[in-house]
This record gives structure tokens, sequence and C-alpha cells, in this order.
């Protein structure tokens, strides 16, 4: 062991890879050992310091280093492939006994590899004598014939993923196609406008019969809009005794959907807990993420070349002109600093003596606003603003997030922030139509605004509902999604309400009323047919009470100043939104979906929770932490809206998140911009994320369009606007799926991606019928 000249192979570590060590003066078995992902050592903190000295003191620079260190990993991922050529079942694929070997014949076959990838695959989806396949599929694992832990592994797997699907289908979530709005006869009005250069053309859309011109866009009417009347409903609505809204046929006071109880839910949610913390599933999973990554890897290797051929030789597309959606962005921070600064000044330049806010028992002017604030139009600047958003509530959530907690404003938030002060948010309003140009003139950049419900008053949808219509916030490049901040024990001890029931009847009751009848609240309706669906937002590394026994009260009883976990707020937002849905699905309007931010802090099992009940999440950082449920994010391609820039000011810095790294391994991810009030430096803040992005990744141009593509996928757009943008089969997903011409993504990007997933399927499958084979 003098000789220890070391050849360290080491990944970067926050990817939670292994550090790899391969001594060459070592014999076979210690290279066996080495050579076995479970023998790794998972070394949390390792950076390059952490190296060997000898290592370091090798001639090579850093990024040489890097560079050698990401050659051997491919190499690696090549060979183990590449064993599997042999096809000899007494040599399983990834048996470490043979690397001479397969280094040979690693050479000769590096060339045709991209076939191989689709013949494997041909040959498994015609699962004609399973077993065969798997054989010479590089997939297999290491024993000769499955251990009952592999077969448990697999069969867990499918347990929790059956879970999720029966929860999304009783919402309505899935399949996107059930959703009215995603059906052909769905009208959005006004209507997106037309491709310029189709302007004159009559393919797209008739010119106006009353000689208007086809290049102007329409503009909002109310008066336009016809508001059905339902006036003798076949059905009712009721709490129940776990105070979840139900929906009752009228004529046999049947429920019309049967949803799972706060009990079912927590028991689904444990089962699932459990299964994800057992020791074996852990590693089992890890090493499937591994593999994923190690495959991508190689993919990347292999066809780097060909899928920049195959972009170049696309025309037209590129990645500024694909479609890119910003999935994950708050409405009160949806314009930079510099444009709310210009903004400011302009109204005290132009509007001094505007009464803006009630305060000490006096109404103040805005001029008199600044007075009171030692301040004139001069000396503003960012950082005289009296937001301290960029300052102390960059490294603070609990600071950061005091935007949301409608207790304690400032005035300036109060006056130019909000929908509903004492110029009903018309401020707010015009900030939103300025956002909403500078987003029309980009063209190809389109957002997901997140505006609050917060559920102390059962006037808030009407409030909102009129401020978006009477403002005319309509654009073809924005919808809306209503995030609810989890803030019940604040309301709690300022006396706003007297239990979680409240909150729940605010924020559902206005709802169920106009699904039943569109008339009581025609604007609330107007309104809702942009919205998307749900968020549940605040500091999820606030301490939750330890959950013992599972046994929470209902709603109703939830009278203590104690906030409920996590999981509550979700399995409430979710229950009531299932039945909501199927009201909303009989009567023909919109459905909604559940994207709440999660795994952004806290407790890892707040991911759990939106894997039961959400159709996808914002953040999802802390899935590194919690491998088998990163799988599962993977295999039913949960979309993450993922938004680095906002982390490295609040939670995990830049180097450290795990966006490439799920990227790398498929998971289903897209670049978000949170909040570019406090994070962004440009007027176009979603360039600037993937900008960041492609800098530090070194992400390709075919990187970006997929991302941009899974930002399209992801996104609650109609399904004919979605059409437009990704081609129009993308529901069919996958190679028959991708429009080269619209997304830019090469086919061969694309057919990888099914394929790793199918792949990870076909084991599934495999190991479960096993499963039942032996019962
Ligand atoms: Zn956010």
């Amino acid at each position: 062991m003098s000789r220890k000249s070391v050849l360290t192979m080491q990944l970067d570590k926050d990817n939670e890879s292994a550090l790899y060590s391969h001594d060459d003066a070592s014999n076979e078995e210690e290279e066996e050992e080495d050579d076995d992902d479970y023998h790794h050592n998972f070394n949390q903190d390792s950076d390059d310091e952490a190296l060997p000295k000898s290592y370091n003191s090798a001639h090579f620079s850093a990024s040489e280093d890097k560079f050698m260190k990401e050659h051997d990993l491919k190499a690696k991922a090549c060979e183990a492939l590449h064993n599997n050529g042999t096809n000899n079942s007494s040599q399983p694929p990834f048996s470490p006994s043979s690397p001479k070997n397969s280094f040979i014949k690693r050479r000769s076959s590096i060339i045709d590899m991209p076939q191989r990838f689709h013949h494997v695959n041909a040959q498994a989806s015609t699962r004609s004598n399973i077993r065969n396949d798997f054989a010479s599929d590089p997939n297999i694992l290491p024993e000769d014939y499955p251990s009952e832990e592999l077969i448990e592994f697999f069969s867990n797997v499918k347990k929790c993923l059956e879970f999720r699907h029966k929860y999304l289908d009783i919402s309505l979530q899935a399949p996107e196609s059930i959703n009215p709005k995603n059906q052909p006869d769905w009208e959005i009005y006004p209507p997106p406008p037309k491709p310029t250069y189709k302007s004159k053309n009559r393919f797209n859309q008739l010119p106006k019969e009353d000689g208007q011109d086809v290049n102007e866009r329409e503009e909002f009417d109310f008066s336009k809009i016809e508001i059905p009347e339902i006036l003798d409903s076949k059905y009712y609505y009721s709490l129940d005794d776990e105070d979840v809204y139900q929906v009752h046929e009228k004529k046999n006071d049947k429920k019309i959907v049967k949803i799972p109880n706060l009990h079912d839910y927590y028991s689904d949610l444990n089962t699932i807990s459990r299964i994800s913390s057992d020791g074996p599933t852990k590693s089992f999973a890890f090493k499937r993420l591994q593999y994923l990554e190690a495959k991508w890897n190689m993919y990347y290797l292999l066809n780097e070349f060909e899928e920049t051929k195959q972009s170049k030789r696309n025309p037209h597309r590129d990645f500024y002109n694909v479609r890119k959606v910003d999935t994950h962005i708050h409405h009160s921070a949806c314009m930079n600093q510099k444009h709310l600064l210009r903004f400011i000044k302009y109204k005290l330049k132009t509007e001094p003596n505007k009464q803006v806010i009630f305060r000490d028992g006096k109404i103040l002017t805005l001029a008199e606003v600044f007075e009171s604030l030692n301040l004139t139009a001069y000396d503003l600047s960012i950082d005289t603003m009296d937001m301290h958003a960029h300052t102390d509530t960059f490294h603070r959530f609990d600071k950061f997030n005091l935007k949301y907690n409608p207790i304690g404003e400032s005035r300036l938030r109060e006056i130019f922030l909000k929908t509903d002060n004492f110029i009903d948010g018309l401020y707010l309003a015009e900030l939103t139509k300025q956002v909403m140009e500078d987003l029309e003139s980009s063209k190809y950049q389109m957002t997901e605004l997140r505006i609050s419900i917060y559920g102390r008053s059962i006037h808030e949808w009407d409030k909102l509902a009129a401020w978006v219509v009477d403002n005319k916030l309509f654009s073809h490049n924005v919808r809306w999604l209503v995030q609810v901040p989890r803030l019940y024990d604040v309301y709690k001890k300022n006396g706003n309400v007297k239990s979680f029931l409240d909150i729940v009847k605010n924020l559902f009751e206005p709802l169920f009323e106009v699904s039943l009848n569109p008339k009581s609240h025609p604007k609330l309706y107007v309104f809702l047919q942009r919205v998307i669906g749900f968020d549940s937002v605040d500091d999820e590394s606030k301490a939750e009470r330890p959950i013992q026994s599972r046994k929470y009260p209902p709603a109703g009883e939830w009278n203590t100043t104690i906030n409920p976990p996590y999981s509550y707020y979700l399995y409430y937002l979710y229950a009531n939104i299932a039945s909501l849905n199927h009201l909303r699905l009989k009567n023909k309007m919109n459905t909604f979906v559940l994207r709440p931010h999660c795994g952004e802090a806290g407790d890892p099992e707040h991911l759990i929770s939106a894997f039961l009940t959400s159709y996808g999440i914002s953040h999802g950082i802390l899935l590194r932490k919690v491998p088998f449920i990163q799988y599962l994010y993977y295999l039913d391609q949960i979309g993450l809206a993922m938004s680095p820039l906002s982390n490295n000011a609040l939670f995990l810095t830049y180097d450290k998140n795990p966006f490439y790294n799920f990227f790398k391994k498929g998971l289903n991810v897209s670049l978000s911009t949170d909040d570019p009030l406090q994070f962004s430096y440009t007027k176009e803040p979603l360039i600037e994320e993937y900008s960041v992005a492609a800098q530090i990744y070194k992400l390709s141009g075919v990187d970006m369009c997929e991302l941009a593509r899974n930002s399209c996928v992801q996104s609650g757009y109609e399904a004919v606007i979605k059409k437009h943008w990704l081609g129009k089969n993308y529901l069919k997903g996958g190679i028959e799926g991708n429009d080269i011409e619209k997304t830019n993504v090469p086919d061969i990007r694309v057919g990888f991606r099914e394929d790793t997933l199918q792949c990870e399927k076909d084991l599934i499958d495999y190991y479960n019928k096993l499963a039942t084979a032996e019962k």
C-alpha cells in the first residue's frame, strides 16, 4: 500500500454519487468490491480538497482533472452496458470479474450503440419471451435469479404508483385529456393572436365579418361572454363528517365521487413513507438512479454529435423561438426591481395627489406617504425602497415570507403590490399589464402566475375575480394558479377564523356555488376559465408537530392555535378539489390540478404527500435525499418546476442544486423564476434563469430546448395551444408525439428518454409477474 497511486473517480458530491477508488496495485478481489455500488463510500461533503494528496499532485489542471474524471465515468458506464454483449447467463452484465475482456469488446461496439438502444427496446416491447430479453438487456441486475428482495422492491414500486394513480384518477387530475378545456370544442376568449405570417390566411382563422383588421388583437370584453345559467341543477353539495365538500345527485342523494377520507389518506401516506425508509429499498432505488445517470452519460458521449446535426438540420427553430413557460412564478413578484422602481417614481411624479392608502385614521396621498417615509422621488432607489427584498429577506425565509403575510404590510407594498387595497389594486393591475405586454412582445415566453387566496373571508374570490375582469388582465401569455398560504395559525391568533373549517369554507364555498350556477358569480366564472389549479405556499422549513398517531381531527375540530402540518393542508385542498372537479366536469367547466410548492425545505415527507395528491410540484430539491421517492417521481414523470436561482438565495447554493442531476436522469424538470422581483436582474427573468443554468451546467442547445419542451408539457395551457407549441400529437408522448419543427428537440433525444423510461417500466412488470407467478 506504500505505492498508492490512486485513480479516483469522483462525481459531484451533492448528486449523492459514489466516491469510488480503484487501487491499481491491489488484487482482483478488491477490485470486485469496488465495482459494486453498495461498497462505495458515500461521502457527504467531499470536494476536490478531500481528494488524496497524490491525486492533487498530478500535473493536471482542475479542468483537466474534471474532464478525465468524467471520461472515466463514461467509460465505466460504457463498459457496464456492453458487458451484456456476451449474452452469457453465467456472466451477468454487471459482473465485475470481466473488466479485461469487456475492454476489448467495448472498443469494437461503441460505434453500433445507437442502433442497439432501439433494437433492445423494440424487442422488449414485444414482450415475446420476456426472460430472454432481460438476459440481453443492459437493465438486468447482478443476480442470476432475482432475489426475494428485488421482487419485493419492484412490487413496492408498483404499489406506490398505483396509490398515486388512484388519487389522481379520483380527482380527475389525470389523464390530461379528460379536462374539458382540453377538448377540441373548448373556446378561449379572447382567442390567441394569429401567427403574423398567416394573418391573411383563412386557413388559421377567418377574418372578422365586420371588416375588423385581422392583425388586431381582440380586446377582452366582459359583455361579450355568455354566462350560462343553471337554475335547476341535478346536483347539490354539502360538507361531510370530515368537513370535505361532497357533491350529491338530487334524485338519489348519492355522492358523485368517493374520495379517500383523512384516515385512508394518512394510512396510504404511512405505507409509502415506511417503504421509502426501508434500507434495502433505498439502496435499490439509489442504484437504479445511478444507473439512469450513467446511461445518460453514455448516451451523451455517443450521440452528442448526432443531436447537434439533427437540430442544425431543423429549419427556423432555435432556443429563442421555441415556447417556454415559466411554470412557477408569483404574481406579486413577477416584475423585476427596476420595473417596479420606475413605476413608483413615475406615479410619484404624475399622481402625487392621488389618495392611495388609509392609515392611522386618515387617508394619505402618494406624496404624503413618501413624506412620512422621509423620501423624495430622487432619493428612491432599489436600496432605499422600503422592500428589503434583496437584502435581509434574501437569506431568511421567515423574512422573505412576510410578503405573503397579510398581517403587517409595509406601506409601499400595500399600495403597489396588493390587489385588494384602498385603490382597488389599480397600480398592481397597471404593473401586471405592463408585464403582460413585455411577455407578449417576447411572444415565446409564457407565465403561470400565482395569485393569493388566503381563506380569511368568503368574499376574497369575488374581489379577486372582479379585479382581474375589470382591469381586463387577460393575456395569451398568462394563466393563473391560485396559491393558498398555510397561515391558519396567524389568522387564528388574529381572530379571523375560529377553526380550520372556516378556511376550507372560504376557499371552496364560492367555487361550488359558481360551478353549480355560473350566474351566481359571473366574474368568478370568467376568471376561473383561466385558472389552472391550486398551489400551496409558505415556509416549508417551519417546524411541524411530530406526527405520532396520525389521528388528526377533521377541519371543524382543528381549533387550537397550532398550524396543521403540510400533509393536512394538502389533503383538504386535494379532497375538495376532487369534489369540485367532478361537479365542474358535469357542467363542462375546466377542472383544476394541484401543483403545490413542495420539497424546498423541511420534512422530505412533504414529497410523499404531494406524490399522492398532486399533479406536479414546484422545487423538489429535497428529492435528492429520498432516492426511493425520487425514483417514483421519475417513473411517473411528475413535473418539477425548479428554480435554482431562488434556491441559491434561500436554501441551497447553486453548485449543490440537484437540478442538472435530475435532468440527466430524465426526471421531468423545467426551469422557472419563482420571484423575479427578488432574484432577477434583467427584463427577461426566464431567459436569465435558462442562461445561468446553461453557463453553469454547460447545457447544450438541445438540452435547453428539451427543458423548454418540458415546461410546456408541465404547464396547464389548453390542449389546442399546446398542440400549436409542441405538435399535434404531443399527448401521445415519446417520438410519436415529438415534432422537431416545433420543439427543436431531436427525435434521438426524445427516443432515448422514452426507451429509458420504458426499460424501467418493463423491469417493474417483469418482477411483478414473477411475484404473481410465485404465489
Ligand atoms: Zn415560489
